[in-house]
């Protein structure tokens, strides 16, 4: 660090830049490190009359926040770098006004200009009523695919530094698919990381209940005051409240106060902002300048996953052939998934049975509508060529006498769709490929009986059918 006087600077100046770089050592062991990494790391000297210190945050957010949750500390560590007691203010400093490190400070913002935002050194703030958020939706708990890595991503960017990364974050996309599991996994974390910040959850809904009651009873005041209050506002099916009037007239308001003052603020909509057509026009384009994360229904692989992972937070051993076939089975929503998985479990617990896919299979078929039931016959041309994509091959290939394990195992699949998708009968297929039709019934029961044994295969068969327009 620079240890000389700069022009300009006094000796004041240059006493608080040195100490201010020791008090960061010292405040980078006091306090937790995603702490020190979002409020301390970003902070900077601004001025010292000898008396008193002027630190500069680069939200207004921050600097409540550190004033409010470190704010005797700041002063603690300081004072002792400073071999003396200094009364410490913290003062929101735009960026561009920001000193650069090393380099003279630039003007600094007159005392009038800092004053509205100067945070005195609060005591604690008032308890303030935790939300009731479902304790298994945590980010440990998230299975991350690419059809929920951007949203994961925003939230979790979001909940390590509440108010300085996207704001707003705006999370949609189809009912079960895991919105509300990020909101509280947001809500999660920030409390864990900093349990004093003021954390609201609710939906749009009883946001708009909310708002009803108290215009009716009269307490419209308490009402403001209570969200305009939060340091983070998680709001949940916010497609509720597009097309209420005067509700929506409020929570624009409460959304704007909020956003104004910097705090973190999360939606979650069942879809896209420019869809909310009862929005208001002014919100939804402050939506757009946030972050805009949607959600799609997870793919193979990552249903593969998530149900996996229910079945170790649940404690239950599931073979992995049934986790497949569920997998296979239901596509779309994430809580239909998991509900059979779950009463798989159920039924084999309260018969005393293994979890077998025949049981799998049972409860899918009674339970779940088989939404592959909408058949479209495929020709055997388009299940031919889709075959050789997957593979990489050619229709010689496939049709030829080669044998490697890649060319017998793309030619039994090709098979095996041919007759289940393309309907052909074996004597059909066995002309094709110049075999009899028992070679080809052998080949057909070979995948048949394979399918949800074998993850790979059942996840080549499962994009071949969504190819092949199924
Ligand atoms: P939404 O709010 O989008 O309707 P939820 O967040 O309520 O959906 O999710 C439905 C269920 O699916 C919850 O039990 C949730 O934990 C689970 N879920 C959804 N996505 C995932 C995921 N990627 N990893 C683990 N569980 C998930
Ligand atoms: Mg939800």
């Amino acid at each position: 660090m620079d240890d000389q006087l700069h022009l300009g600077e006094d000796e004041n100046m240059l006493a608080l830049r040195r100490a201010w770089d020791r008090s960061m050592h010292t405040l980078a062991n006091r306090v937790n490190k995603p702490s020190f990494e979002s409020w301390f790391k970003s902070m900077k000297p601004v001025s010292f009359d000898g008396e008193r210190v002027t630190l500069g945050a680069p939200s207004p957010f921050a600097c409540e926040w550190v004033s409010k949750r470190y704010g005797n500390l700041v002063r603690e560590v300081l004072s002792q770098h400073l071999g003396k007691t200094v009364d410490v203010a913290i003062v929101y400093l735009p960026p561009e006004k920001r000193p650069v490190l090393g380099e003279p400070p630039a003007e600094e913002p007159s005392p009038a200009q800092r004053e509205p935002a100067t945070m005195p050194l609060e005591p604690e703030p008032p308890p303030f009523e935790k939300p009731a958020l479902n304790p298994k939706y945590t980010f440990e708990n998230f299975v991350v695919g690419n059809s929920n890595r951007l949203a994961q991503a925003g939230a979790v960017s979001v909940a390590r530094a509440p108010g300085q990364s996207y704001n707003p974050l705006f999370i949609y996309g189809g009912a079960g698919l895991g919105k509300t599991h990020l909101m509280h996994a947001i809500g999660h974390y920030i409390l864990q990381t900093h349990p004093r910040l003021r954390v609201a959850y609710l939906s749009g809904e009883t946001f708009a209940q909310q708002y009803i009651a108290a215009l009716r009873e009269q307490r419209i005041d308490a009402f403001r005051q209570k969200y305009r209050n939060v340091d983070v506002w998680l709001v949940d099916d916010i497609q509720f409240i597009a097309g209420k009037e005067h509700t929506k007239e409020e929570f624009f308001h409460t959304f704007n106060s909020l956003y104004q003052l910097g705090r973190q603020v999360v939606f979650a909509s069942d879809r896209p902002p420019r869809e909310l057509h009862a929005m208001d026009d002014r919100l939804r384009s402050r939506f757009e300048a946030g972050l805009i994360a949607d959600i799609a229904p997870p793919e193979f692989e990552t249903r593969v996953a998530i149900l996996q992972k229910r079945a170790q937070i649940e404690g239950i051993q599931v073979p992995d052939q049934v986790i497949y076939h569920i997998a296979y089975a239901v596509e779309g929503n994430v809580r239909t998934l998991e509900g059979v998985l779950i009463s798989v479990a159920a039924r084999a617990s309260v018969h005393g049975k293994p979890i077998t896919l025949q049981l799998a299979s049972e409860v899918l078929a009674r339970h779940y509508v088989d939404n592959r039931q909408v058949h479209t016959v495929p020709t055997e041309q388009a299940v031919l060529q889709a075959v050789c994509q997957r593979f990489g091959l050619t229709t010689q290939d496939i049709l030829g006498d080669q044998r490697s394990r890649e060319v017998l195992m793309a030619r039994q699949i090709a098979m095996y769709l041919l007759r289940e998708k393309a309907q052909l009968s074996l004597q059909q297929i066995g002309q094709m490929f110049g075999k009899n039709h028992s070679t080809v019934l052998h080949a057909y029961n070979r995948v048949k009986t394979s399918l949800s044994r074998d993850k790979e295969l059942t996840s080549i068969i499962y994009d071949l059918n969504s190819v092949l327009g199924n």
